[in-house]
């Protein structure tokens, strides 16, 4: 019965890489859906990933881009960093700038290819804390929240730190599809009043109106966030077409972005006494210096950094 449905080629109008925002005014909840498609092969392609990592960045990626389009300055960004101790991931970093969005990890590949098929947060993070860095470039504003790595996935160590440390009833479901190359999330937040968060004295994680949003949130299934023929505005209609009003953002695309550039690894380098990038250098004179992010790598020849 599904073989139609598997077989359907897909077309230019797949519904990939894009966010957007919602908002149902009338029980003081507002939310975004995030759905990443070639993005991810971008991004995952620069490096030979095993899958359980490959996963685990997919998934991060798209809680990148639900907590990046709540930033409220355009140049802002937002920055997932895990700081892991004796887990298999010893570097884990994603970013969000401008609907740019990139990420890297570092692990121990022998000691991932000894785990279960699907390590669990743990046995990736050890005792790990995921910090989620806002920066407001305009303001200059720098916020900072502390997530620990607990529980079974990320969306639950999310979801847990927003609802408990934030005080901001939150719901948050990521999904990565059997083949890897689509992954999707939505984030749910109740903000009565027009509360910005954080500032709030007093909070009630069982109000009906957030019981209410959150039950309909809740029926969303990991196929629909996946699902690269459902546009993400008929997926919020499904969810939520009984509420008096669902207001649609419009559409953001995401797209992958790295900042890596000649001159700023040029600028690293130059930290280095001559002595010591003396001896970086291949015979020929080059320090060759690949970009973790991308893996895209720039030769820096060493009389350009004399002087
Ligand atoms: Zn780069």
């Amino acid at each position: 019965m599904g073989a139609m449905a598997s077989e359907k080629v897909r077309d230019a109008t797949a519904y990939l890489d894009q966010a957007v925002g919602f908002a149902l005014p009338g029980r003081s909840a507002r939310g975004r859906l995030v759905r990443l498609g070639p993005l991810l092969d971008d991004v995952l392609s620069a490096h030979d990933y095993p899958a359980p990592i490959a996963r685990i960045l997919s998934e991060a990626l798209v809680l990148t881009a639900l907590l990046g389009a709540t930033l409220k300055d355009a140049a802002g960004q937002l920055t997932l960093q895990a700081q892991t101790e004796s887990g298999i991931i010893d570097l884990f970093v994603c970013d969000y700038r401008d609907g740019q969005l990139r990420g890297y990890v570092r692990f121990d590949a022998e000691r991932l290819a000894q785990e279960a098929a699907l390590p669990n947060l743990f046995a990736l993070f050890g005792k790990g804390y995921l910090a989620i860095t806002f920066d407001q470039v305009t303001s200059g504003e720098r916020y900072q929240g502390i997530v620990p790595l607990e529980g079974n996935s990320l969306a639950e160590a999310a979801q847990h730190y927003f609802s408990q440390s934030e005080q901001i009833p939150s719901l948050v479901r990521l999904a990565v599809n059997d083949t890897g190359h689509i992954a999707g999330g939505i984030l749910l937040q109740h903000l009565p009043e027009g509360e910005e968060g954080r500032d709030r004295i007093h909070t009630r994680l069982d109000h009906p109106e957030w019981e209410h949003v959150r039950i309909l949130a809740e029926t969303i299934r990991a196929s629909e966030l996946v699902d690269a023929d459902l546009n993400l505005e008929d997926l919020l209609w499904r969810l939520f077409h009984e509420e008096e009003e669902v207001r649609v953002l419009p559409g953001l695309p995401l797209g992958k972005g790295c900042r890596c550039s000649h001159e700023h690894v040029r600028g690293v380098l130059a930290r280095f006494g001559p002595d010591e990038r003396a001896e970086m250098a291949d015979d020929e004179g080059f320090i060759s210096v690949d970009c973790e992010f991308c893996s895209r790598v720039f030769p820096i020849k060493l009389d350009e950094l004399d002087g």
